[in-house]
């Protein structure tokens, strides 16, 4: 998927907790802002990172949750042809289908349950559609930023399933990282978790989860509670570091995303679909995909060729005239 908002905004992070609802715990929730995705209706999205309060979680830098959204009134999802650096793609669906292209030559069916991963690395570009067949569209996007140690790499795509694997009063597919045993397959840069877990009617979960790591919660489906506090539909519970138990439960059952990581402890400059680690390395992002894109001048350039996609890739939108600032 793509930022494909017009204008966006530069985001820097003042780390402070804003939001309502912090919790005895520490747990504090973030409310999404809901975002027009674009195609010809304009499908919603709702965007619970990055935002003031809390720009990532671990290595988790981006969440957009969508749907269950009737494609015949929203028009589906329709992202053409646009580039990423510095990061992973993280698509997770629940309902629906959407065809994946990029310029190293995959073509793939993302569908519920499966891991569909991107590494952008020094560059790649990617469109996504939903399928004819799909009727109803329900998921997530979600972006991973890259460690500098591992930005610059050669970008290639990899589809994973995860087993779903009983943990207690809940099913957990863990795509990235470990929870409770269960190992997801799938390649990552830094210490990382991602899981979506269905929780029973009447779970009560004590999870062991790395204190090292700090983790968030998304509502999808039903009732939850993280640590007492009870996370409303849509919203990202944040729970700081620090913790080795991670208590949740649900009365009438829940369908949750749950993130995790070590803090980045490196300073991002994130502007559109670029991730870089100054304001002159996403300007030189957008310059290069401008020229050799969108204007045609280097096909076999840093972002490549998405074959057989029947539209035009998306132009950059303007840069903004202050200067993008990192965030951490
Ligand atoms: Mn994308």
């Amino acid at each position: 998927m793509s930022n494909l908002e017009r204008r966006p905004a530069e985001l820097v992070a003042d780390c402070e907790a804003t939001s309502r609802g912090v919790g005895a715990d520490g747990v504090v929730l973030l409310e999404p802002r809901d975002v027009p995705l674009g195609g010809p209706r304009a499908m919603p999205v709702h965007r619970t990172l990055p935002q003031r309060a809390k720009s990532t979680i671990g290595g988790w830098c981006f969440l957009d949750h969508y749907g269950p959204d009737d494609v015949s009134v929203t028009g589906g999802m329709r992202v053409p042809p646009h580039p990423h650096t510095g990061l992973q793609t993280v698509s997770w669906l629940f309902q629906g289908e959407i065809e994946h292209r990029d310029s190293v030559g995959s073509h793939a069916l993302v569908r519920p349950g499966e891991l569909n991963l991107m590494t952008a690395g020094h560059g790649i570009s990617h469109s996504e559609d939903s399928t004819p067949e799909t009727t109803v569209l329900h998921g997530a996007q979600l972006w991973l930023a890259l460690p500098d140690a591992w930005r610059e790499q050669d970008p290639f795509f990899e589809r994973t399933v995860p087993i779903p694997t009983r943990i207690g009063g809940a099913v957990a597919r863990v795509f990235i990282g470990e929870l409770a045993g269960a190992s997801a397959q799938s390649t990552v840069f830094s210490p990382l978790l991602g899981a979506q877990l269905d929780l029973d009617a009447g779970a009560t979960l004590e999870l062991e989860v790395r204190p090292e790591f700090e983790h968030g919660i998304l509502l999808d489906l039903g009732d939850v509670t993280v640590e007492g506090v009870e996370v409303p539909h849509r919203h990202l519970a944040y729970v700081p570091a620090g913790g080795d138990l991670l208590r949740l439960s649900s009365v009438g059952g829940a369908r949750i995303l749950l993130l995790g990581g070590e803090p980045l402890g490196e300073q991002i400059v994130m502007w559109w679909n670029f991730i870089g680690r100054s304001h002159e390395d996403v300007a030189a992002s957008r310059e290069q995909w401008q020229n050799e894109v969108i204007e045609g001048a280097d096909a076999s350039g840093r972002f490549g060729t998405v074959a057989d996609y029947p539209g035009s890739p998306l132009p950059a939108p303007v840069m903004p005239t202050v200067r993008l600032k990192p965030r951490q």
